[in-house]
């Protein structure tokens, strides 16, 4: 809970839900089952240091709802670990599978360590313990509950994660589909690593491709010479910068925990990543001015604000500073419920984290489907596809008597490949659930912003399942 944050994480969670509620058909009992956490686990173990010292390590595992199963959400190595905000994240996951149609019920796990205090090898040794003790307990199988990466965890620990349970159950052929956000080697999908990020782009490039959207916000149709800023160069920051920028829109400026940075003509994600590692800092990077201090990069002049690093960074008292016209939710919950209240005054348009960064756990999803079919994305029909493509080329050059140009037959040839499929089944769900909760916003006169419309999809979908299960007729 921030000095700003009058009530924790999952309150602010609830306080939006309950916003909702009011839209939607559902009795008093199905919201307080959809809105309460199923199962808390809460761990303490011990870990022997390299020093050979013991420090007793506190984990969670929280799942929302098995509403549909298994349950699914990441794992985040942080220091600001708690049972509340692993409860908040575990809500806002089932909310998120099910706006984006994704059949699994929330979940999301946390370890209360800075994972830059500890070696690999300690690293190792904490992530193994945690899957031991999951398994131990019941919390993890493909089935049952399939964790994922998020804040300060990522590939390394996932392929940690498949090993310990692999070993854990010997012969079970689908172990693979226990966690997803695994190396390609170890069972990954292709597009898994960029997906947060690319739904980031889809969804808001969706959103900008809205005449009517943009007339209110006074904006130009499309994503092209949009001004952005990124809050965050992780995962989920960086290739939210790279697609933006691919996509025809200017990175104008990024921050870091250390500070920020500015180039009105535009900051390419790669380079600003290269001079951090190289230099320890994202400051003095060539071309580009420093802020003064860190957050006043949220509240410079800009089109689109990407707050994609940690919760409640625009709160009830920056929010009024705040100049973007939109704001893309890509971290979870970095906007509190009291800036949400400014923002609709102030006519800013934000994209709520729910689904916007929902790119992650779709392409989990196509990693665990994947996992469970035991075959890569496009093997059955790249091939196939290649050969009926060569045909079809041959009768066009024998019908027209024209060559097709190299160009031309380069694209027509192609046969999918894994990640083409991952991308396009992305950009797909993106574009869904960006249709749907405009059209349930736009529908309502009184429901009073997109947050609120998705959480009114949500609470549908979740609710139209539990009635069907027949636990409330
Ligand atoms: P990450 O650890 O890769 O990156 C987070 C970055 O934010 C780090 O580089 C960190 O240094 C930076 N940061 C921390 N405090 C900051 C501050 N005050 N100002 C500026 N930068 C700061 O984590 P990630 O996976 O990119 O996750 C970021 C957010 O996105 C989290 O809220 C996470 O829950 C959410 N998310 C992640 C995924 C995913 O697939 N990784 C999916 C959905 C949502």
């Amino acid at each position: 809970m921030s000095s700003q944050q009058p009530y924790s994480f999952f309150k602010s969670v609830e306080k939006s839900f309950d916003k909702a509620a009011k839209f939607t058909k559902w009795d008093k009992g199905i919201l307080q089952q959809i809105k309460a956490c199923n199962n808390i686990l809460k761990l303490k173990f011990p870990l022997k240091r390299d020093n050979g010292e013991i420090e007793v390590i506190e984990a969670y595992r929280v799942q929302h709802s098995q509403h549909k199963t298994p349950c699914k959400g990441g794992i985040r190595f942080s220091d600001e670990v708690n049972q509340d905000e692993v409860m908040a994240l575990a809500a806002l996951m089932t909310y998120k599978c099910a706006i984006v149609n994704v059949p699994f019920g929330g979940g999301k796990g946390g370890i209360k360590i800075n994972p830059k205090n500890y070696s690999v090898y300690e690293l190792e040794k904490i992530t193994r313990r945690y899957t031991h003790e999951l398994v131990k307990k019941n919390f993890i199988g493909p089935g049952i509950d399939v964790p994922a990466p998020d804040y300060g965890t990522g590939e390394r620990e996932m392929a940690w994660i498949v090993d310990t349970y692999a070993s854990l159950k010997p012969g079970d052929i689908d172990a693979a589909g226990c966690v997803t956000g695994k190396p390609v080697s170890q069972g990954g999908v292709r597009g898994r690593r960029e997906a947060t990020g690319l739904g980031v782009f889809f969804g808001i490039r969706e959103v900008c491709n809205m005449p009517d959207v943009m007339k209110d916000l006074g904006l130009e149709v499309g994503i092209k010479n949009k001004r952005v800023i990124v809050q965050g160069l992780g995962n989920v920051g960086y290739h939210t910068a790279k697609f933006f920028r691919e996509g025809g829109a200017k990175v104008i400026a990024i921050s870091e925990y250390e500070g920020a940075i500015m180039n009105a003509d535009g900051l390419n994600e790669e380079e600003v990543f290269q001079h951090r590692k190289k230099t320890g800092s994202i400051l003095n990077f060539p071309g580009a001015t420093n802020f003064t201090n860190t957050a006043d990069a949220l509240e410079a002049e800009c089109d689109i604000l990407i707050p994609a690093a940690l919760e409640n960074v625009i709160n009830g008292e920056n929010a009024p500073r705040i100049k973007a016209k939109i704001v893309g939710e890509a971290a979870n919950g970095p906007c509190t419920p009291e800036a949400d209240e400014i923002f609709i005054k102030n006519g800013i348009l934000c994209v709520p984290d729910m689904y916007l960064n929902a790119g992650g756990v779709t392409v989990s999803y196509f990693e665990w489907l994947k996992n469970l079919s035991h075959v890569r994305y496009g093997r059955m029909e790249k091939r196939f596809t290649e050969n009926i493509n060569t045909s079809i080329i041959s009768e066009v050059e024998h019908l027209t008597g024209k060559p097709v140009s190299d160009q031309a037959r380069k694209v027509i040839l192609h046969g999918p490949e894994e990640v083409d499929l991952v991308h396009s089944g992305l950009e797909e769900t993106m574009i869904a659930a960006t249709r749907e909760i405009m059209e349930i916003w736009r529908g309502n006169s009184e429901i009073p912003d997109m947050r609120t419309a998705a959480y009114v999809s949500a609470l549908n979908k979740v609710g139209t399942s539990y009635a069907e299960l027949g636990i409330f007729p």
